[in-house]
């Protein structure tokens, strides 16, 4: 959408100036000065670059305020300040759609995920009669998928005095031996594979505190598993495809609340574990998650007994120097 140049409506060139001031500098992602530079000249990297002035003029905004409105900006990635003849990369289509659709979810459905998960910490076992339950079991079937097909990925398991583990010992916990807490993904006692695609990732879930070492047992996925995909994208790429329900499970804080780990009662679980029961109860064999933005990406696999895979190679103890 243009802004026409009204006449007119009252409005001082400087409060008109201001407002294309304000709507330009939310568009801005990227300047020059962000690109890594080479031969004197930026390589651009990030975004696709566009002079100032071309759109200013496919806004409809007339010549004589161009350069005011330039160099009244600023980067918002380095906060260096513009000018006419500087490129910037601006964002695109897919990231104003995606946007509002962040701000469709927060007026539209956060109230009501509070709202669900007060109930699910009162009633664990009925979500699926709350409305927001009943929603996400009829949506998750059109969710976004994710093939790990010839994928590697790792478990790890932590030290124990004097054992050396087998590839047997990194498969799942047997549960009626075990003792399997409950997770962001399984109910107390269900036994899932928890993987990660690096080492020091799954290394740093096992780890206790100040311990630098962990077992870690390479695996690779030989057939196709139905899987769930909860991953942020980065958000130059965000996925403007998805659902508005979709787009804030997978991008608001719903399914990636911290949770400390020593703390016996565990809220911040009850509603991603509900969508894990979800996906389940629609036939998916597991779920991938990042827990940050740009982090490692998790595994976790509800039925290993039907999973086909292989082991590469035997257990091997890792030292987790990388503080991630
Ligand atoms: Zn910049």
């Amino acid at each position: 959408m243009g802004y026409n140049d009204h006449e007119g409506l009252g409005h001082s060139d400087n409060s008109r100036i201001q407002q294309y001031i304000d709507k330009l500098q939310k568009e801005i992602l990227y300047c020059d000065n962000c690109q890594p530079w080479e031969g004197g000249g930026p390589i651009w990297v990030l975004g696709n670059p566009q002079d100032i002035k071309d759109f200013l003029n496919e806004c409809g905004i007339p010549r004589k305020y161009h350069s005011e409105i330039a160099s009244n900006v600023y980067c918002n990635s380095c906060h260096s300040p513009l000018e006419l003849g500087i490129q910037v990369a601006l964002k695109s289509m897919e990231q104003k759609q995606f946007e509002r659709k962040m701000e469709k979810w927060k007026i539209t459905f956060q109230p009501k995920f509070h709202e669900f998960t007060k109930y699910l910490q009162q009633y664990p076992y009925l979500g699926a009669r709350h409305h927001i339950g009943r929603r996400i079991i009829d949506a998750i079937e059109n969710f976004p998928k994710h093939s790990i097909k010839s994928q590697v990925w790792y478990r790890a398991r932590q030290l124990t005095d004097g054992i050396k583990f087998t590839s047997r010992d990194m498969l799942p916990p047997e549960p009626t031996k075990v003792h399997i807490p409950e997770g962001r993904y399984n109910h107390f006692g269900q036994s899932h594979w928890y993987l990660a695609n690096f080492e020091w990732a799954c290394a740093n879930e096992v780890k206790y505190k100040t311990e630098s070492f962990a077992w870690i047992q390479k695996i690779k996925i030989v057939q196709d598993p139905k899987i769930l995909n909860l991953c942020m994208k980065h958000p130059d790429h965000p996925n403007p495809y998805l659902s508005i329900l979709a787009t804030g499970i997978i991008y608001s804080d719903t399914i990636r609340k911290e949770v400390i780990r020593d703390n016996n009662w565990k809220p911040e679980y009850f509603v991603p574990r509900f969508i894990a029961d979800a996906a389940k109860m629609k036939g998916y064999d597991g779920i991938v998650f990042n827990k940050y933005l740009l982090d490692s990406e998790y595994l976790v696999l509800f039925n290993v007994d039907k999973l086909k895979y292989r082991f590469v190679g035997i257990p091997y103890i890792y030292g987790c120097e990388r503080s991630h």
